[in-house]
């Protein structure tokens, strides 16, 4: 199927789109906030609202437009120092978006969600209801993370890779990712001019992981590489996405009129449940457990859980319950999940039986250390 098809046959089942803006997009080389840009992003979105399209923006700028209001030429190196420039241009990001689209008489509501907020299931779907009690007030919520408080042990990364877990958090359809190049090359375009940008992506290979060089940037977190991962990520979600240029006047309006613009990356076609999605990529593992090949053979290709008899070793603390990578033997990992036995428990019983557990802990409240219901295989295509 040509690229404009298998486009327009997405679009045909579109609702709900997550689009998240960078900070160059959004600021001038003085890091004031681009009215142009805005202005253009947020009429495009008005209209295409009226085709019953919702949006959920992930929107970055808060530092880099603090930024421009204090002056700064460089990011703050201090970390308080940042956190208060974030917060000075986290209120004049939203003032804008607020007046913008109050034009086209539309509501907006600050989103600022901490990795804490999302780690737990309950608060995760907490913020589900609430992200869909606004969109229900027909507003449109701008998301950014809360640079502010989080420390870098809770940061989630950077916003193309919240933006990705968004799509999850709103199960959404789409992911957009506006950003300052027309999308991803077969070869940094600023360093080869005969770099060809690529229309359609339809399997992240190491190949295309290969070509997506990080920007040493200034600003944003990103660069393509993350825009790469955080596009993988929403392809096991069963989302695409499509990186674009923001910077150009028009291009948002142009995706939604069916136009082959920037690369589109199509989505896996056996998408992970929320729950599983949320296991293996809004948790941030606390440890690792490593398994022999007969293990790892039974859990990729049979499906199976995690038995004591199969593991091999065991590495940093974690408790029961707790999100861990499993690896083989030379550390490569290739799954993750829930571990029903805390890391000094697993240190005692790994190589054994299962009916050996209960006379080496005491008790055995479980006969998987992780159960395939909680366990999600890595890298599938
Ligand atoms: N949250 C940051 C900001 O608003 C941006 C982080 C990113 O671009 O990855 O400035």
């Amino acid at each position: 199927m040509a690229t404009r098809e298998i486009r327009k046959d997405i679009f045909k089942k579109i609702n709900r789109v997550v689009l998240k803006l960078g900070s160059y997009v959004l600021t001038t080389p003085s890091w004031k906030l681009d009215r142009k840009v805005f202005s253009d992003v947020v009429s495009s979105i008005a209209e295409t609202r009226k085709k019953g399209i919702e949006f959920v923006l992930v929107s970055s700028g808060a530092i880099a437009s603090g930024m421009g209001k204090l002056g700064l030429k460089d990011r703050p190196r201090v970390i308080s120092q940042e956190q208060a420039v974030a917060a000075i241009g986290q209120i004049n990001l939203m003032g804008l978006y607020e007046k913008l689209f109050g034009r086209h008489g539309i509501n907006t509501a600050q989103i600022l969600l901490t990795h804490s907020d999302l780690k737990n299931r309950k608060s995760f779907l907490n913020a589900r209801q609430t992200l869909n009690s606004v969109l229900d007030y027909r507003a449109v919520p701008v998301i950014n993370e809360n640079d502010t408080t989080v420390v870098e042990e809770i940061k989630f990364g950077d916003n193309d890779y919240l933006s990705s877990l968004v799509t999850n958090l709103v199960q959404a359809d789409l992911l957009i990712i506006l950003t300052d190049i027309d999308g991803c090359y077969d070869k940094d375009p600023r360093s080869f001019c005969d770099a060809k940008l690529i229309a359609l992506i339809e399997n992240i290979d190491n190949s295309i992981e290969q070509h997506a060089l990080g920007t040493k940037s200034k600003i944003a977190r990103g660069g393509m590489a993350t825009k790469i991962k955080a596009a993988k990520t929403a392809a096991r979600f069963g989302v695409p996405t499509i990186i674009a240029n923001g910077k150009l006047p028009g291009n948002l309006s142009r995706i939604f009129a069916g136009e082959e613009v920037g690369t589109l990356i199509l989505p896996e076609q056996n998408k992970l449940t929320s729950r599983k999605h949320w296991i293996a990529f809004t948790l941030k593992p606390r440890g690792l457990i490593y398994v022999d090949d007969g293990a790892r053979t039974a859990m990729v290709k049979k499906g199976r859980s995690l038995l004591p008899t199969g593991i091999i070793g065991v590495k940093g603390n974690f408790d029961a319950g707790e999100p861990v990578s499993c690896c083989n033997r030379e550390g490569m990992e290739f799954a993750r999940g829930l571990s029903a036995y805390g890391s000094l428990a697993i240190d005692k019983i790994k190589g054994l039986k299962t009916s050996q557990v209960k006379e080496t802990l005491g008790y055995c409240h479980k006969t998987e250390v992780i159960n395939r219901d909680d366990m999600v295989i890595l890298g599938s295509r």
